[in-house]
């Protein structure tokens, strides 16, 4: 995001921009929830909330470009040099639904009607135009002391939504802070409560916790209070991840996996990672053998990758074997061979088109064991031979 001057202009500057505006309209606004918490703490700000006394009808006159994006809730997107900010009208909530929805919500001209609706004392700082803190409920206190505490009586708070029990968990690795005495019983208490809420709203919450740096000593909190069995069996999954070395986000969900039944938890992943999970299940039992088409039928990056993650969470090493294999390959790609499938259908026009793929398969491995030549006359010639057979 740069200025009138061709500066980058950082995500905080604009929103206070977007605060001014606001005020000068004659409503109340403030940055509100992470971004005053990350701030404070010297994180880099990721996206700005902004709470405001204004209707969303209001924010949509005052600004150019806007996304209905909650309108109901009282959510509008600005969008200001392409970055995206969200905008909420002060609201309190109404009665909660099976400990996830509110039944309903009001707008409100109270912005401490605002605030004790959100989950944590750290999250419900705020800041001014000028970046002054304000603070309704000790939740600069907490953050000092680097504490994860519900605003008012966590029973009352995760009986309302009982996605806060997670969310606990996931600031407490976010930022290294410990879960509050009070606050961590009553997860223990309610945890049950957690399966009344939707796998999609767990998993959204339990990804971002994933891609954080220092997650053990959480994820044992998570085991050792039985929060992790009472959400969906998380606690089989979640062992893995202990006594293992540095991993990075993929590598932990990999493990995450080992310990999900997927036909008794409804966890879902996307099928983009069931994929790669479904890949490192295979190359992990390929390596017991070390077959030269390997190299063949998978990328040589997401092997090595493999074989690395291997090394990490068991003594077994494959890498140099797997170099070695790599450097000795006569073709180190199927497009390295000089004929291909529809070759072998011009000469054999088998009825049976999976033959192909056999045929290949048995070329691939006579040319990398050495005992036909990678030439187009050899393999046709190879390919003849078949004719009889059909
Ligand atoms: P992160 O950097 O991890 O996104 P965040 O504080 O911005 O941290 P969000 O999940 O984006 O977290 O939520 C934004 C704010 O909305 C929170 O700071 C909190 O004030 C409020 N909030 C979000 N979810 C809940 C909830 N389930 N119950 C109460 N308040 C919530
Ligand atoms: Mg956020």
């Amino acid at each position: 995001m740069y200025n009138e001057c061709g500066e980058k202009m950082d995500l905080l500057t604009q929103g206070q921009k977007i605060i001014k505006k606001i005020n000068d309209a004659g409503y109340e606004a403030f940055l509100v929830g992470g971004v005053v918490r990350d701030y404070l703490l010297g994180i880099p700000v990721k996206d700005v909330d902004i709470t405001t006394s204004a209707t969303p009808y209001v924010i949509e006159s005052l600004f150019d470009k806007t996304i209905p994006t909650g309108k109901a809730f009282g959510t509008i997107t600005v969008i200001k040099n392409k970055e995206s900010f969200e905008v909420t009208t002060y609201r309190t909530d109404g009665t909660y639904l099976n400990h996830r929805k509110p039944e309903s919500i009001k707008f409100s001209n109270d912005v401490n009607d605002d605030l004790k609706r959100r989950d944590f004392t750290i999250n419900q700082l705020r800041m001014d135009a000028e970046l002054n803190v304000l603070d309704a409920f000790n939740g600069r206190s907490d953050l000092n002391q680097k504490i994860i505490r519900t605003i008012h009586n966590p029973n009352d708070r995760f009986k309302e939504d009982a996605l806060r029990m997670i969310r606990a968990f996931r600031f407490s690795a976010k930022l290294g802070f410990r879960i509050e005495e009070e606050t961590l019983n009553s997860i223990q208490a309610n945890a049950s409560l957690i399966q009344k809420i939707s796998i999609e709203r767990i998993q959204d919450e339990f990804k971002k916790m994933l891609d954080y740096e220092v997650l053990k000593p959480t994820v044992k909190l998570m085991i050792d209070t039985g929060f992790a069995k009472a959400c969906f069996d998380l606690d089989q999954g979640l062992k893995y991840l202990l006594n293992v070395g540095e991993l990075n986000p993929f590598e932990r969900i990999y493990r995450v996996s080992l310990g999900i039944d997927f036909k008794k938890a409804p966890w879902k992943f996307p099928l983009k990672t069931l994929k790669k999970i479904a890949d490192y299940n295979d190359l992990i039992k390929a390596f017991d053998t070390l077959h030269p088409r390997l190299f063949l039928n998978y990328p040589k990056t997401l092997i090595f990758e493999v074989a690395d993650y291997l090394k990490k969470t068991s003594s077994i090493n494959k890498i140099k074997e797997l170099e070695t294999l790599y450097e000795g390959l006569i073709i180190k790609d199927k497009k390295d061979l000089k004929i291909n499938g529809k070759t072998i259908d011009e000469v054999l026009k088998p009825k049976d088109k999976s033959l192909i793929k056999t045929i290949l398969n048995e070329l691939y491995d006579k040319v990398l064991e050495g005992s036909l030549k990678n030439t187009k006359d050899a393999l046709i010639q190879e390919v003849k031979t078949r004719k009889q057979g059909l």
